[in-house]
């Protein structure tokens, strides 16, 4: 087997208020694999992929991406790890309400990089929204702007696409349009981890792991039997 992508070993994380939110996780993820994250509202999926990219530390544990340890960066070095590495997509997409889909793209390019309007372009229609470029936010359906906010998480050629239940807000129509460009994504060999409630979206993905008031209870794969 190839080495993992991402590890997590006895991961904690524990909130304000006697939460234990994540509670000695492991699991381990090859490099283009599609996993899906589910369990009950609560169980601690969100936190879980705040921990993968960065944006927050466990307590106790650790965790890798490409053989980087997160909790060792700095909050710079983190911030530029994600841009650099990690594509994010939200159930409640995040885009900045007075910018076009085009620029919503074009500043994610800013931060990461620079600007190149045409690869922009290219990456909205891509996922369909070609169209749809010059439009603000709030003149896109919420399939629409989930599609925006996918081709965001995907201009800067992620290593990894994490994904927080991004078909939560969406109509059944646009769900399958999702799941469509998440199945070209896996074609394309990414490396996926979408937290869903989903069934379909769940079954879709090549492994489920299942959390359970934080605990592990599925699929964390040969870490977890390390761990
Ligand atoms: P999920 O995404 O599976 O619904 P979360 O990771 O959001 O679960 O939440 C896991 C647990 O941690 C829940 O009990 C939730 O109430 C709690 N929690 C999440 N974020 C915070 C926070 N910022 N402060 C306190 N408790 C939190
Ligand atoms: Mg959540």
């Amino acid at each position: 087997m190839s080495s993992p992508i991402i590890e997590a070993s006895g991961v904690t994380k524990n909130y304000p208020g006697g939460v234990k939110a994540l509670d000695n996780v492991s699991m381990s993820i090859a490099p283009g694999e599609w996993v899906a994250l589910m369990g009950a509202s609560g169980s601690g999926k969100t936190t879980l992929l705040n921990l993968l990219d960065g944006l927050d530390r466990a307590d106790s544990g650790v965790v890798k991406i490409q053989g980087v340890e997160l909790g060792r960066l700095s909050p710079d070095e983190s911030a530029v790890f994600r841009r650099e590495r990690i594509g994010l997509v939200f159930q409640q997409f995040h885009l900045v309400p007075y910018l076009t889909a085009l620029e919503n793209v074009m500043l994610a390019q800013y931060f990461h990089s620079m600007v190149d309007k045409p690869e922009a372009l290219r990456i909205l229609e891509s996922v369909g929204m070609g169209p749809r470029a010059a439009h603000l936010p709030h003149a896109l359906s919420g399939g629409e702007q989930q599609r925006v906010c996918i081709a965001r998480a995907l201009v800067n050629d992620p290593v990894v696409i994490l994904a927080d239940e991004p078909t939560g807000n969406l109509d059944e129509e646009n769900e399958q349009c999702v799941f469509q460009i998440f199945l070209e994504l896996h074609a394309k060999g990414k490396t996926l981890v979408v937290a869903t409630h989903d069934r379909e979206l769940g079954a879709l993905s090549g492994r489920v792991i299942t959390l359970h008031h934080g605990k592990l209870e599925a699929g964390g794969g040969p870490a977890s039997r390390a761990g």
